[in-house]
Order: C-alpha cells, then sequence, then structure tokens
C-alpha cells in the first residue's frame, strides 16, 4: 500500500462547492482579465480595482460549504496511516472546513499581507488599500494571494513531500499553471505511481499513470476508499 500520499488539487475540487473555475460558463473569470486583477502590475496600478475582486471572492468562498471531495480527502488524511500532504491551488478554505490541513501554494483569501513588511494576519471581510498594518502601520495591506509573477509559497516543503512520495494524485487542475503542473513529472521521477482525477482529460493527462473521469464529489470518495481498503 502506499505509505506517502501527496494530493495536488484544483479549481475543479471546489467547483462543485459553487466557486467557479477558470473555464465556468458565467464565471468571475469571464468577466475579469488576469492582467487586471491577478498580477503585481494590476495592484500597483489600481489597487482598489484588485481589492474589489478579491473582496467579491472572498464574499462568495465564505458562503462556500465543502463537498464530499474534500470530506473524502479529510478523512484520507485522518485515517492514512501514512502522511498525506494535501496541497492545494485553490485560495478557499474548503480543505480546512472539511476538518484536513492543506498547503496552500497559491495563498489564502482568508488572510491579508503587508507589502511593506511581510506581516500577515486574518483577513476582514473587506479590505482596502488604505488599510493600515497591524505591524508596521504601512498603507500597504494586499490579499495574502499568489499572483501571477510572483512565487508560490512552500515549494521547499513541497519538494520535500513530492520526492519522497509513492502515490501522487491530481484533482481538478487543468495543468495548465506552472510549477503545480509540473509537480506529476517530479512525483514520477521518485518513483510515485501517479493519478490524475477530472472531469476530463487535460493537457498533461499524458503524464500520469491512471486516470479516473468524472465529477470529483463522485470520483473522489471512490478513490479514497479503494486507497483506504489496500490498507
Ligand atoms: P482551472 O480552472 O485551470 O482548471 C480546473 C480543472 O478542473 C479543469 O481541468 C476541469 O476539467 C476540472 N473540473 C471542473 N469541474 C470539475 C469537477 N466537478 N470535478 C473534477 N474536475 C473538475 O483551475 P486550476 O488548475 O486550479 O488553475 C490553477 C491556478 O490557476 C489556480 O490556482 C489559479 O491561481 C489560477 N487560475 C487562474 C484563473 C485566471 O486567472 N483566469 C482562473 C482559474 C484559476
Ligand atoms: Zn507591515
Amino acid at each position: 500500500m502506499p505509505n506517502r500520499i501527496v494530493v495536488l488539487t484544483g479549481a475543479g475540487l471546489s467547483a462543485e462547492s459553487g466557486l467557479g473555475t477558470f473555464r465556468d460558463k458565467n464565471g468571475i473569470w469571464t468577466r475579469h482579465r488576469i492582467e487586471d486583477v491577478a498580477t503585481p502590475e494590476a495592484f500597483a496600478r489600481d489597487p482598489d480595482r484588485v481589492h474589489a475582486f478579491y473582496n467579491e471572492r472572498r464574499a462568495q468562498a465564505a458562503g462556500a460549504r465543502p463537498n464530499p471531495a474534500h470530506e473524502a480527502l479529510a478523512r484520507l488524511q485522518e485515517r492514512h496511516p501514512g502522511a498525506v500532504t494535501i496541497v492545494t491551488q485553490n485560495v478557499d478554505a474548503l480543505h480546512e472546513r472539511a476538518g484536513a490541513t492543506a498547503l496552500h501554494m497559491h495563498g489564502e483569501l482568508a488572510r491579508s499581507t503587508c507589502a511593506a513588511c511581510g506581516h500577515r494576519w486574518t483577513a476582514p471581510e473587506t479590505m482596502h488599500p488604505r488599510d493600515p498594518c497591524p505591524a508596521c502601520a504601512a498603507q500597504a495591506t494586499r490579499p495574502d494571494v499568489v499572483w501571477f509573477g510572483e512565487m508560490p509559497h512552500h515549494m521547499d516543503e513541497i519538494e520535500r513531500h513530492l520526492l519522497s512520495c509513492d502515490l501522487f494524485a491530481a484533482i481538478g487542475t487543468s495543468g495548465n499553471v506552472y510549477p503545480a503542473a509540473g509537480f506529476v513529472q517530479e512525483a514520477a521521477r521518485a518513483g510515485a505511481r501517479t493519478v490524475e482525477i477530472n472531469l476530463e482529460p487535460t493537457d498533461v493527462s499524458g503524464l500520469f499513470d491512471d486516470h479516473l473521469a468524472g465529477p470529483a464529489s463522485k470520483v473522489v470518495p471512490e478513490w479514497v476508499e479503494s486507497v483506504l481498503d489496500a490498507g
């Protein structure tokens, strides 16, 4: 049985909790361009617009509930005798609400950070560019999310887990955004079996040993039971 498991999750995991993915019709991303709201340059140019975008996402995420896929992954983390590391690209808190712990490589909507001193704290419901930092008082408050062109969080720790895992699963992620898209190759190089769980094939499906197709809320609980049963 696999001892060390790394699970990478993406927007598809939270889709059935009502939080949109990149390609959702009518989704939030159809109304905003990355370069207007999700880059350091956008924030420098128009911080009010960027805060308004993330305030909307924070409000939307606050009302979302974990779905059976989040719950199954929490069960895997609790019951699997070996280590289960969940690495998520999602900025919502649905892994935590389901009772799991996750490394948020793209940050968290629920956190604020200070662009001047790096201090981090729990975000208020609505953030404004002129909110002073509680540590240094600079008016440089920003959402603690990783924008395009910025370095994802926890990369050293994630690399360590990838290099020692026996099983790697990528769930609900399109494999378009690096460095997460390269994790499957790192895990495979380390000797792990790899499985992709997605509604449909992705551009990187060919890199995985196994494929499970279908909605995460159905397929992930089945996969978790099979991994736990194998133990
Ligand atoms: P994504 O939107 O690129 O891909 C979502 C994937 O989930 C797709 O492959 C889709 O087939 C799959 N999916 C959708 N519904 C599903 C379901 N019910 N069950 C199983 N799979 C399902 O999201 P991603 O891969 O997480 O994107 C990576 C990063 O890109 C994100 O963390 C975010 O930082 C960024 N992102 C950016 C934008 C944007 O800037 N426009 C939009 C979304 C994500
Ligand atoms: Zn500060």
